[in-house]
């Protein structure tokens, strides 16, 4: 037997009109993903559905903070996250979840998982780059970059290979 999903929405049942739903999301919820980026969370989900006759809205807010690795450095990082996205779902002959921002149910479905786009969209709230704040990058590692520039600069002074090769790069 599948396991039924604790991040269902079973609208069938629902009157028309706004009803709120919200879920805490924890690092289990991202280790049952296998999330490589994500390494711990603190988050808040509270997704809105409008439901209309032949429509529904769900709109998802997603705010805390995620734990990750930071790229300069590589120590873990907490980054506050605050996401809003919004999905409209449609009816259709058929099921078709694979759009972004609308989706298909068949007329027979009465509820939608929606654990993909709590993850989905918590994920996008990360930043491209995940670095910490100036200054606060373990010490131990800026030092080590620290010592590589000077040794490069270093050798860049005497190293005449270093000339010839910064005469092609401004060439490309
Ligand atoms: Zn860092």
């Amino acid at each position: 037997m599948k396991p039924i999903s604790k991040y269902e929405i079973q609208f069938s049942g629902l009157p028309l009109g706004i009803h709120d739903f919200e879920w805490d999301l924890e690092s289990v919820f991202f280790d049952e993903r296998e999330s490589v980026e994500i390494e711990g969370a603190r988050l808040k989900a509270v997704v809105t559905l409008t439901k209309e006759t032949r429509v529904m809205i769900l709109q998802f807010i997603i705010t805390g903070e995620l734990k990750t690795i930071c790229d300069h450095c590589g120590d873990e990082l907490w980054i506050d996250i605050q996401t809003e996205n919004e999905l409209h779902v449609r009816f259709s002959d058929e099921t078709d979840l694979s759009g972004d921002e609308v989706i298909y149910l068949g007329t027979h479905e009465y509820k939608i998982d929606i654990s993909q786009y709590l993850y989905e969209f918590a994920f996008l709230g990360l930043p491209v780059k995940k670095l910490h704040q100036p200054g606060e990058c373990n010490p131990e590692v800026e030092r080590y970059f620290e010592l590589e520039e000077g040794d490069k600069k270093k050798e860049k002074e005497k190293d005449p290979r270093w000339e010839a090769l910064e005469k092609l790069k401004n060439k490309v």
